[in-house]
């Protein structure tokens, strides 16, 4: 059996790891399970999977998660420093879907441990790349990538000198504003905007998508993961979610992984690593698509693409800044205080002057939990000045 913690277990990374473990009853045991608000949730998963400990993010809801589990074997806890308990309790395999920088410290204790880490959350290479896989590498850990353009990437790399890799290119959907006439783009609500054409996600990351923030993210995380420098990293717009990502080689080859946009697949690839087991998505029927279409981004459509260059360019602590201003700038679009557009002018511009400020006012030098912390609230603090500007 193997022990397994899912960091997240409420979302919909969570949920669907959940759905894969159920599927194999005889081959996981559920160590913790951890979550946020929603502890209904929480609760009924960790009686179902018969969990050693259910964990929530926030202190204020202990009583209810006690409440839910009354009866249960289950123990529970709550808070940051119980986030960082349940992800040190040893387990062979930690799912880390936590949304945003939050999931950075339980994914570092995780990997302290050794085992294998399935990395959905990409806030943590993007904020501390060097960090996690120095902490990784350390500790004889795994990391393995959850997004599903980067386990493309990941697979179509097995047997393949890295050494040998010409350009990836990552696709993206394009969101659900693909086919918006640009001048409505200033006007679109949250609703809308939390509808993907062809994926089903959390809210965060659909919005995210639609405005390509999680694209740029994802850029940032390819060059930490696979250690590429950031002219060999292209993005196409495919609408058809069918080619994750493809990889070129010196020879002028291009390797693509094609599969249906279910996130179990790049799940139970990492589950099950590092052999290939059945899964339960669909088998593409490719003379049914047809036709595969890829252009690319329209910048004008997509402003917030480019910055992910600006962040590689600059380094250091930019990855931090540039992920906080994001997750503030997406914050305030769902509360209503901004709009679509302004998120990505608002954090260019925090991109502007936080290399100065936050920078300035953090040791230069290495990335430590604690920098990015620092890095992070400071950033968040000039988002917030900004927008009550
Ligand atoms: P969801 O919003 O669906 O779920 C997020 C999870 O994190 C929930 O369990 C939530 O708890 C919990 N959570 C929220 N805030 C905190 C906090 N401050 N501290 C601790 N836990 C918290 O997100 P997704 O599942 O969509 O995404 C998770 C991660 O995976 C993100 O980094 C995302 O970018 C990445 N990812 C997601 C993909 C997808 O298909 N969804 C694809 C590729 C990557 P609760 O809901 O109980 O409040």
């Amino acid at each position: 059996m193997r022990r397994v913690t899912i960091l997240g277990a409420t979302g919909s990374i969570g949920q669907n790891t959940l759905d894969l473990i159920r599927r194999a009853p005889d081959e996981f045991q559920v160590v913790a399970l951890t979550g946020g608000r929603n502890i209904a949730q929480l609760a009924d998963d960790a009686r179902e999977f018969r969990a050693e400990l259910a964990v929530t993010a926030h202190l204020e809801l202990l009583t209810d998660l006690r409440s839910a589990l009354s009866g249960s074997d289950v123990a529970v806890a709550a808070g940051e420093d119980a986030l960082i308990e349940a992800a040190q309790r040893p387990a062979d395999w930690t799912m880390s879907a936590i949304v945003g920088v939050a999931g950075l410290a339980p994914g570092l204790a995780a990997l302290e441990q050794g085992g294998t880490l399935a990395l959905a959350n990409k806030e943590s290479l993007v904020t501390a790349g060097p960090l996690l896989l120095a902490t990784a590498a350390r500790h004889g850990a795994h990391i393995l990538p959850v997004d599903s353009e980067h386990s493309a990437i990941f697979q179509a790399l097995t047997g393949e000198d890295r050494a040998a890799i010409e350009r990836v290119i990552i696709t993206a959907s394009g969101g659900a504003f693909r086919d918006r006439p640009l001048d409505d783009l200033a006007h679109v609500g949250v609703d809308e905007a939390s509808t993907h054409p062809n994926w089903d996600m959390g809210q965060r990351i659909t919005i995210d998508s639609a405005s390509m923030f999680n694209k740029a993210l994802e850029v940032i995380e390819a060059k930490e993961f696979f250690g590429l420098e950031p002219e060999q990293i292209e993005v196409l717009v495919h609408p058809q979610s069918t080619v994750h990502a493809l990889v070129g080689f010196r020879d002028g080859a291009l390797m693509a992984h094609v599969g249906p946009p279910d996130m179990r697949h790049a799940i139970g690839f990492a589950l099950n690593w590092p052999d290939r087991r059945h899964l339960p998505v669909a088998r593409l029927d490719l003379s049914a698509i047809g036709r595969l279409d890829f252009a690319l981004p329209d910048p004008a459509r997509y402003p917030a693409l480019a910055l992910a260059w600006q962040v590689m360019a600059a380094g250091g602590h930019s990855g931090a800044i540039f992920n906080a201003a994001k997750e503030r700038a997406l914050d305030h679009f769902i509360a209503g205080h901004i709009g679509f557009l302004e998120m990505s002018a608002l954090v260019a511009r925090t991109l502007d002057h936080g290399l100065c400020d936050a920078q300035a006012q953090i040791e230069p030098g290495e990335i430590t939990l604690e920098s990015v912390r620092r890095c992070d609230h400071l950033t968040r603090q000039q988002m917030d000045r900004l927008i009550a500007a």
